[in-house]
Formats: structure tokens, C-alpha cells, sequence
């Protein structure tokens, strides 16, 4: 192979730079051309490509963001905008494209193996949502940012003996939220996979904590059950408990990663290319017990992943 392609997918995730960095490095290492595809597929569709140099990716490692930026593109979950894909990618002598984004970005990576461009995908987004991989670039960023809010907004709420709702993202995930529920300590912890919509317990606890003598009743509420502000409303207007409601949102997309993120991603960057020159295609980089290891795309998106319960009562047993 000559060339490689990469974009990024879906939402955007901190460590995103430094696996474009390191696929572009490494890249080159190989003499390889590698272009960089904007706006993800929507801009392979558009042919928006760009020659990335060893200094064009100099300063990117620690930064938020994707310098590629992302896109969601519906063109491309059509069976004619994969074809278009594949046809640009010939045209412009790509040989094969390394896809960072989650579950939907791998399908088209998945999409355009069929079609003769060889993909490797690398798990990106803050959710750690992705099935078979233990670490997705940006949850370790993302997390860590939340934990920091969270504890800032437990130094108001314990001042003035407030019980706080700090929804947390993660869609239909509640990785974020488990981990901040245990990082901060919180009373509380909603998750999508576990929580059974139950107020009155909620409102009980709220209660008994404070007869407890607590000074405040942190709950982390996932955004996979979200509705935040009107859940404060009736907390408060049960327990008479001055509840606040604190979401909060992109900020816990942006911010430059952690070294956890850093190191993962450049491996994961690297990994791809090797992967690529060994011929390899439709393939998805993961962390499993530590190791970097690759699988199948049609593998992959057919494991399925679990919340870990004891993680949760844990954070059960603790909250007392
Ligand atoms: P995130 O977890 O951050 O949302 P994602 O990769 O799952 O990332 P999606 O919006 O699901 O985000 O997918 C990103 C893009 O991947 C879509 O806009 C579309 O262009 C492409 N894509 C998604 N699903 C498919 C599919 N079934 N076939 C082809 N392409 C797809």
C-alpha cells in the first residue's frame, strides 16, 4: 500500500489528535502518504482531503478535539453513498482508511471493507460504550473533567446543605456516571442499565441522610435518563430539601486528555497503520485485559458489554 485515508467519526472525543498524529507519524515512518479525510464520511463523500506532513500534526497531541473535525453523515448509511465513498477512495489512490469513531462509524468502515477499501476502525468516544474494547479514547478525559465539576459543586451543595442532581453524558451509557458515582462519592448514582425510576426511594434516602447529619446528597444522573431540572423540582418539593439540578454537558467533551488517553490513542494510532501494512482490513483496534489486541468488525459489533454491577454496589455499600 501507498496511501492511507483518516477521519474521524460521530461525536468527538479528547486523545482524537493524538491518534491522528500517530497514524500520521507513523505513517510516514512506513513511506506511506497519508491523507487526512474532514468532517468524517461526509467529507470523503465531498472529497475533502488533506496531505498531512510529520509538522502538520506538530502541537496536536495535548490538544481537545479533532483538527480532522467530525461530522454525522446519512448519506453514507446508504447503499449508493458507500459506493461513492469507495469510488473517491480509488480515484485519490487511497488504499485504505483508518475509521476513529464508535459503533456507527464502524459499521461504515465495515461498509467500505465490503467494498474493497481496507478499514481498520479505532474506538473513539467519551461513552466507552463500544463493546469489545475494556478503553475508548476519551472517556478517561471526560470522566476525569466531570470528577473535577462534581467536586465543585459538592463544595456549594455542602455550604448551603443542598441536595444536588449532576447529570452526567453518556447516552444510553451509564459508564461516566458509574465511575463519577464512585470517584466522587456520590449518594447516589442513576444509570440507565440499573435504575428502576423509583422516586420514592430516592426521596427516602434523601431524607435519611440528612436525620444522618450529611451536609448534602450528591445524585449522578446519567443522561440516558436526563430530565434533570424536573426531577429537582419534585425531589425538593417531597423532601423540602433545597435541590439543584447541574448539568453538565460538552464541557466533559473538550479539554486536553489525560496521559491515559494520550499513550492509548498513540498505540492505537500506530497499531492501525501496522495493521494496514500487513494487509489487514475490517478490523477494530481494542484494549482487553490490558493488551492491545484488534477483531473483526462484524465480531465486534456483535459483542455485547454489561455495566459492572459490583462496581454499583459498591458504591451502594459506601454511600451510607
Ligand atoms: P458516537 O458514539 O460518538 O455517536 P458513532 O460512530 O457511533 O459515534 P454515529 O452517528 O452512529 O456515531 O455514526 C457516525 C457516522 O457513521 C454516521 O453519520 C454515518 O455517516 C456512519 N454510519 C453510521 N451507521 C452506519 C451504517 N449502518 N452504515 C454506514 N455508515 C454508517
Amino acid at each position: 500500500i501507498k496511501t492511507i485515508g483518516v477521519l474521524t467519526s460521530g461525536g468527538d472525543a479528547p486523545g482524537m489528535n493524538a491518534a491522528i498524529r500517530a497514524i500520521v507519524r507513523q505513517g510516514i515512518t512506513k513511506d506511506l502518504r497519508v491523507k487526512g479525510i474532514q468532517r468524517g464520511f461526509a467529507g470523503l463523500l465531498q472529497g475533502e482531503f488533506v496531505d498531512m506532513k510529520a509538522r502538520g500534526v506538530s502541537d496536536t497531541l495535548q490538544r481537545g478535539g479533532t483538527i480532522l473535525g467530525t461530522a454525522r453523515c446519512p448519506e453514507f448509511m446508504t447503499e449508493e453513498g458507500q459506493k461513492l465513498g469507495a469510488k473517491i477512495c480509488r480515484e485519490n489512490e487511497i488504499d485504505g482508511i483508518v475509521v476513529i469513531g464508535g459503533d456507527g462509524s464502524f459499521r461504515g468502515a465495515q461498509k467500505l471493507a465490503a467494498l474493497g477499501i481496507n478499514t481498520i476502525g479505532i474506538p473513539g468516544t467519551i461513552d466507552l460504550d463500544i463493546a469489545c474494547t475494556d478503553y475508548t479514547i476519551g472517556f478517561d478525559t471526560a470522566v476525569n473533567t466531570a470528577m473535577e465539576a462534581i467536586d465543585k459543586v459538592r463544595d456549594t451543595s455542602s455550604s448551603h446543605e443542598r441536595c444536588s442532581i449532576i447529570e452526567v453524558m453518556g447516552r444510553g451509557a451509564g459508564y461516566i456516571a458509574l465511575w463519577c458515582g464512585l470517584a466522587n462519592g456520590a449518594e447516589d448514582i442513576l444509570l440507565p442499565e440499573i435504575y428502576d425510576y423509583d422516586e420514592q426511594k430516592l426521596v427516602d434516602n434523601i431524607t435519611r441522610n440528612f436525620k444522618r447529619g450529611k451536609k448534602h446528597h450528591i445524585i449522578i444522573n446519567a443522561e440516558g435518563i436526563g430530565h434533570s431540572t424536573s426531577m429537582a423540582r419534585r425531589i425538593e418539593a417531597a423532601t423540602g430539601i433545597e435541590t439543584r439540578a447541574t448539568i453538565l454537558g460538552h464541557m466533559q467533551r473538550g479539554g486536553s486528555p489525560t496521559c491515559k488517553d494520550r499513550v492509548f490513542a498513540t498505540t492505537m494510532g500506530c497499531k492501525a497503520v501496522d495493521l494496514l501494512c500487513e494487509g489487514a482490513s475490517n478490523r477494530i483496534i481494542a484494549i482487553k485485559n490490558g493488551e492491545l489486541v484488534d477483531y473483526d468488525i462484524d465480531e465486534a459489533l456483535a459483542m455485547k458489554k454489561s455495566i459492572p454491577e459490583y462496581f454499583y454496589q459498591i458504591s451502594r455499600n459506601l454511600a451510607i
